[in-house]
């Protein structure tokens, strides 16, 4: 892969990305950043069949070609159908493990299933998704792998025990197998968001809402463009020498 510097046209193209939950939100804009830059997105989500064949569709006008691909990253056979359908575009050199649910309550009530479902997608699915698509990036001795995680796996967030525990969990894994990684051409790092307007921070009330603005140094919360912008960059083959790392746009949140 030649190096580049950013900003530049076209830096990703003849690469394939597959972005998880990509039918909204975060990343939704990180698809249409990546493919904007040239790559072939394979955009995938659980159930908004008709957002991510939309998503697709504005990829398919920025780049080559792109695709929506339904399955749930919480479990083996679906993220084998996921990585089967991608090899249609080509070896994927880009993957951005960014499908994620939240839920907000107090530890001592949070049902057990909740528990199973937030560390199935926020961090099961990371070890799946991450483990179907690197015998692609080993064989070309080359890749990206973004994992999404959230300032909340950094500090701890109350009443978000379950989520900052699956979103700390990211962004361990994501440390160990930079390192596990180090010599093969392929890069691990996190991007752990601070609030960032989309349908998950929708449900916050005024109160909790307002509370949270007054602690945002920059007193507002981000968009998803700006959080997609910061994978854009780890994805360049030129951020070859970053790895391990945990980048966070967070308004200053947490410092
Ligand atoms: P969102 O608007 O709720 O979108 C979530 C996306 O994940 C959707 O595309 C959804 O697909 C997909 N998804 C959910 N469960 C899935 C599953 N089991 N398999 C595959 N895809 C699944 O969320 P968002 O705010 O954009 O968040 C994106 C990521 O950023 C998450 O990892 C989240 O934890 C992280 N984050 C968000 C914020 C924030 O303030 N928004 C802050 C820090 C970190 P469907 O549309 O098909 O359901």
């Amino acid at each position: 892969m030649g190096q580049e510097y950013p900003g530049e046209g076209k830096p990703l193209s003849g690469q394939v990305a597959i972005v998880t939950g990509a039918s909204r939100g975060i990343g939704r804009a990180i698809a249409l950043s990546l493919a904007a830059a040239g790559a072939r997105v394979i955009v995938n989500y659980h159930r908004a069949q008709a957002e991510a064949e939309h998503v697709a569709s504005q990829c398919r006008a920025l780049a080559d070609a792109a695709l929506a691909v339904q399955a749930d990253v919480a479990h083996p056979n679906e993220v084998s159908r996921l990585m089967s359908a991608a090899t249609a575009l080509g070896a994927p050199s880009i993957l951005v493990n960014n499908a994620g649910i939240a839920w907000s309550g107090l530890f001592q009530e949070t049902p057990w299933q909740v528990w199973q479902q937030l560390i199935g997608v926020n961090l099961t699915g990371v070890y799946l998704c991450t483990q179907a698509v690197l015998p692609y990036m080993l064989r070309a001795e080359y890749g990206r792998i973004i994992n999404i995680a959230s300032v909340w796996g950094l500090s701890g967030g109350a009443c978000e025990a379950a989520y900052s525990a699956s979103k700390g969990g990211v962004i361990a894994l994501t440390r160990a197998l930079a390192k596990e990684l180090g010599r093969t051409g392929i890069t691990v790092n996190a991007v752990a968001p601070g609030a960032v307007a989309t349908d998950m921070t929708a449900t916050l009330d005024a109160q909790d809402a307002t509370q949270l603005l007054n602690e945002i140094p920059v007193g507002r919360i981000g968009t998803p463009e700006e959080v997609a912008h910061c994978v854009r960059f780890l994805a360049l083959p030129a951020s070859s020498y970053l790895t391990g790392q945990v980048l966070s746009p967070n308004g200053g949140l947490v410092t």
